[in-house]
């Protein structure tokens, strides 16, 4: 069992990634966040060989319009998809047009089929916060998080033996604090309910990355005024340069190479791990 991604887009202009689960059976083809216009996602799914038809699900993080583009409500598309959307978020949603009877609310855990369980961690951003999302494959462990204001103990309890991660890496602090955005844009973004930094990233991913073996590292997120891509790499280069080999910076104008991710090398058929990955949910509830 394995799974591919492409971040189709990413930034304050609009988030889209596709997740393609390969299940001999049964591939399942789906999104996370819809923050591109659906004319535009069908755009950058096409050279990478995928139709909007293919897809089952869309898994919102939050309902900001770069993560749910308001497009989509009047897309005749829109009612194809079963769109997954945290309770919190729910009424956000249907704000949003999405059709009621398209919604599927999640709480803390819930499975897209047997084989894919996905648990959501709650964290701060904003007022009604955003949704981390840690997605079991088989043996796969994907983490996909963006949009939180700081890293909570509770996300790194989750997002350990991973083997890729997509975090953002929204802003370097010395350009943000010499931009002349207003003073309550900067607090609002750096204040702990905002984005984080590339330090803050770069901390997080150093920690998730000390268990399990990260195939893939692909920062979400970068602001276009606050950060610079290049300063990024160097950051990585001086204080992760492990990583370096295994990163992928995303951005808002281009989809990333499809980044294919196995379950952990030589352990994808090792019955205890793949026992431990179709049961994390229920073995993290007690
Ligand atoms: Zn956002």
């Amino acid at each position: 069992m394995s799974l591919s991604l492409s971040v189709l887009g990413s930034g304050s202009g609009g988030n889209c990634t596709l997740v393609v689960l390969h299940d001999p059976a049964e591939p399942r083809i789906i999104l996370i966040d819809a923050g591109l216009s659906p004319q535009e996602t069908a755009n950058r799914l096409g050279p990478l060989g995928y139709r909007l038809t293919q897809i089952s699900d869309i898994l919102v993080t939050h309902t900001d319009h770069d993560h749910l583009h308001r497009g989509w409500a009047k897309s005749k598309r829109c009612g194809d998809f079963i769109w997954r959307v945290s309770r919190r978020h729910l009424g956000e949603a249907v704000a949003a047009g999405i059709p009621a009877r398209c919604l599927e609310p999640f709480d803390e855990r819930f499975r897209l089929d047997e084989r894919t369980p996905i648990e959501a961690i709650a964290l701060p951003h904003d007022d009604l916060g955003t949704m981390g999302l840690l997605i079991g494959h088989g043996a796969v462990r994907l983490g996909y998080v963006t949009d939180l204001g700081r890293v909570p103990p509770s996300l790194l309890r989750a997002f350990t033996d991973l083997d890729a991660l997509a975090i953002e890496s929204n802003y370097d602090r010395a350009m943000q604090q010499a931009s002349d955005r207003p003073d309550f844009l900067k607090r609002r973004i750096m204040g702990g309910l905002g984005h984080l930094s590339n330090e803050q990233s770069l901390d997080a991913v150093l920690t998730m990355a000390r268990s399990g073996s990260l195939q893939h590292v692909v920062l979400l997120h970068l602001s276009r005024h606050c950060n610079d891509p290049q300063l990024v790499q160097q950051l990585y280069a001086k204080q992760a340069p492990h990583l370096l080999g295994r990163l992928t910076i995303s951005n808002q104008y281009a989809a990333t190479p499809m980044l294919h991710v196995t379950g952990q090398a030589g352990s994808a058929d090792h019955p205890e791990r793949a026992g431990r990955q179709l049961n994390f949910l229920e073995t993290r509830q007690g």
